[in-house]
C-alpha cells in the first residue's frame, strides 16, 4: 500500500510565482526588536518576559512541517479548550508564535492540503472532483519545490488515503511515503528513519501528515479512556466501525444523547492528546540529533471537525462553521522567532506557505508574481496591515452518495456552500432552489459576539451583508480555476476505494 517515489525534478508546464523575502530581513528584524517576545499584536495584551538565549540561526535551517487531518483549533487547550489535550502544542506556542484566528481555505483534506503547499485558495488551485478524477495539479508550484530548488532534501511522510502520488501530492518529494490509513507512531517512526539517512551536511524538509483524529478517533489505548471512563463505548465509534447504519444516517441524521455527544468528544479529545504525545516524543529526537535545535517546526490541520455542532456529526467537508474551518497555526523557529507571541490578527492557511518560505529564505515563486496568501511575518513583528486579510472558503464537492444532507439543496459544483471572512464578520451563502439560477440562502455572524455562530444576524445588518456577498462574487468570477485538462480517469485502486470508504467518504 505504501508508495515510495524517488525522481528528477518534473518539468512544470507554468509556473505560479510568489513573492519572497530574504531570511536576513527576518533576522534583522528580530535584532532590531521587532520580534518582540511574549507579546501579542493586540495592544496592551500580553507581558514580555526574559527571553532565552537562542542559538545563532543555521544559514538553511531544517524545516518540518506537521498536518494533524482533522484537528479543530478549538480543542487544544493552547486555543482556550478546556481540556489539557495537547500539553506538547501548548509547550511549542510557549516557545514560539501563536496565530489565534486561522481560517482553512477548505473543510475537505485534497484541497486545504493543496492550499497549504501553494498559498493558493481553493477555487484557484480547483482540486476538488470525483474520486476518480480529483487532482492537484502539478503546474502549480510547491513549498516543497522552493526547498527542494533550494538544495534541500525533501521527504513526506503522508496518511489519508486522498493523498496519493497518483493525485499529485507527491511533487517535489526526493522521498514519498504515503498510506491510506496507520497510526501516528509508526508514521512518526519512519519519518525519522527517513531524516537519518540525509546527509549531514544537506538541509531538509519535510512533512508528516498524521490522521489518528479522524474518525474513528484513534488514541492509544492509555489514552483512551482519560478524559471519559465511558469513551470506548460512543455510540458514534460503534456506528462507524459497525456500521449498522449508513454513514448518511450517521452524519446527518441519527440523533445522538447529549451523553453520547459528550462521550464521542471524549474519545476525539484522547485522539488529539495521543498525537500530541507523538510529537513530543519525534520532535524531541530531531532536536537532539547533532544541529537539531534550531529546526523551524510549524503545526497545523487540513481541517477540523464537526463534533454534532449546527446538525452534523462526526465529520466535515459538509459546511463551513468555525468548527471546521478554524485550524490550528503554531511555529517555533529559536532564534527566527520570538518566543510566546500571540497573533491575533486573523490569517488564513493560504498564508502558511508563503510565510514558511520567507522564515526559511526559500524562494516560493520568480519576480512579479504573486498568489493569494501573503507572508504573516509582519504580523509577527507587529507591523500594521492596512487591510485585514479577507478569507474564503468552499465545502466539499462528494456529495452525491450523500442524501440524507439537509442542507445540500443543489445538485454538483454548484451547490457547494462559500464563505467570505472580514475580520469580525462571517458570511456563509448556501445555493438554493427552486430559483434557476439558485439563489443564496445567506447566513452572516458577528464572530466576535458570537464565536458559536448561533445566530444569524444577516437580516439585521444588510449592508455587511451586501459588501460580504458582493465580495464573494468577485472572488467567484476572478478565482475560478479553468475546466480541469481533459486527463483520462485516475485507475483508482481497491485498495484505495476501500481506504477511503473506511475513513465514510463515498468512493463509488
Ligand atoms: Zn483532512
Amino acid at each position: 500500500m505504501a508508495e515510495v517515489s524517488a525522481r528528477p525534478a518534473p518539468r512544470r508546464r507554468r509556473r505560479r510565482a510568489l513573492v519572497s523575502v530574504v531570511v536576513a530581513a527576518v533576522l534583522g528584524a528580530c535584532a532590531l526588536g521587532g520580534c518582540d517576545r511574549g507579546a501579542r499584536d493586540d495592544p496592551g495584551a500580553g507581558a514580555a518576559r526574559p527571553a532565552a538565549p537562542a542559538p545563532a540561526p543555521a544559514a538553511r535551517p531544517n524545516v518540518l512541517l506537521v498536518v494533524v487531518d482533522t484537528l479543530s483549533a478549538r480543542h487544544l487547550d493552547a486555543y482556550g479548550y478546556d481540556r489539557p489535550t495537547a500539553p506538547f502544542l501548548s509547550s511549542e506556542a510557549k516557545q514560539g508564535v501563536l496565530f489565534e484566528d486561522v481560517t482553512a481555505s477548505a473543510p475537505f483534506t485534497a484541497s486545504s492540503v493543496a492550499s497549504l503547499f501553494t498559498g493558493l485558495d481553493g477555487m484557484h488551485h480547483g482540486v476538488g472532483g470525483h474520486v476518480d478524477s480529483l487532482r492537484f495539479s502539478r503546474a502549480h508550484r510547491t513549498l516543497t519545490e522552493a526547498f527542494r530548488d533550494a538544495g534541500y532534501a525533501t521527504v513526506g511522510v503522508v496518511t489519508n488515503p486522498w493523498l496519493t502520488a497518483q493525485r499529485g501530492y507527491d511533487q517535489g518529494f526526493g522521498v514519498y511515503h504515503h498510506r491510506g490509513s496507520g497510526h501516528a507512531p509508526d508514521r512518526a517512526k519512519l519519518l525519522l528513519d527517513e531524516l537519518a539517512k540525509v546527509p549531514a551536511a544537506q538541509p531538509w524538509f519535510a512533512w508528516l501528515h498524521v490522521i489518528d483524529v479522524h474518525m474513528p478517533y484513534s488514541p492509544s489505548a492509555a489514552n483512551l479512556n482519560r478524559f471519559d471512563a465511558q469513551a470506548s463505548a460512543s455510540l458514534a465509534l460503534e456506528h462507524f466501525v459497525k456500521r449498522p447504519i449508513s454513514i448518511d444516517t450517521m452524519f446527518f441524521e441519527y440523533r445522538y444523547s447529549a451523553e453520547d455527544i459528550a462521550r464521542t468528544r471524549a474519545l476525539y479529545d484522547a485522539a488529539i492528546l495521543s498525537v500530541d504525545e507523538v510529537l513530543r516524543d519525534t520532535v524531541g529526537a530531531l532536536r537532539a540529533r547533532p544541529g537539531g535545535e534550531g529546526m523551524i517546526v510549524v503545526y497545523t490541520s487540513d481541517h477540523g471537525e464537526s463534533l454534532c455542532e449546527h446538525g452534523l456529526c462526526w465529520s466535515h467537508e459538509f459546511a463551513l462553521y468555525q468548527d471546521l474551518v478554524a485550524v490550528p497555526w503554531i511555529v517555533r523557529a529559536p532564534g527566527r522567532l520570538p518566543e510566546g507571541k500571540r497573533v491575533a490578527t486573523p490569517v488564513r492557511a493560504i498564508d502558511l506557505a508563503p510565510t514558511v518560505a520567507e522564515l526559511s529564505g526559500v524562494t516560493l515563486g520568480g519576480p512579479g508574481a504573486t498568489t493569494d496568501g501573503s507572508s504573516a511575518l509582519p504580523l509577527v513583528r507587529g507591523q500594521p496591515e492596512p487591510l485585514p486579510r479577507v478569507a474564503f472558503a468552499e465545502s466539499g464537492p462528494w456529495r452525491d452518495r450523500y442524501k440524507k444532507n439537509p442542507r445540500l439543496f443543489v445538485h454538483g459544483d454548484e451547490g457547494r456552500w462559500k464563505m467570505v471572512r472580514d475580520g469580525r464578520w462571517k458570511l456563509i451563502a448556501i445555493p438554493h432552489q427552486p430559483n434557476d439560477p439558485p439563489s443564496d440562502e445567506l447566513e452572516l455572524y458577528d464572530l466576535a459576539a458570537d464565536p458559536g455562530e448561533t445566530r444569524n444576524v444577516a437580516s439585521e445588518n444588510p449592508e455587511v451583508v451586501a459588501r460580504l456577498h458582493g465580495a464573494m462574487a468577485e472572488w467567484v468570477r476572478t478565482r475560478r480555476a479553468p475546466p480541469p485538462d481533459d486527463a483520462p480517469p485516475l485507475a483508482v485502486s481497491p485498495e484505495e476505494r476501500e481506504a477511503l470508504q473506511s475513513l465514510g467518504y463515498a468512493a463509488q
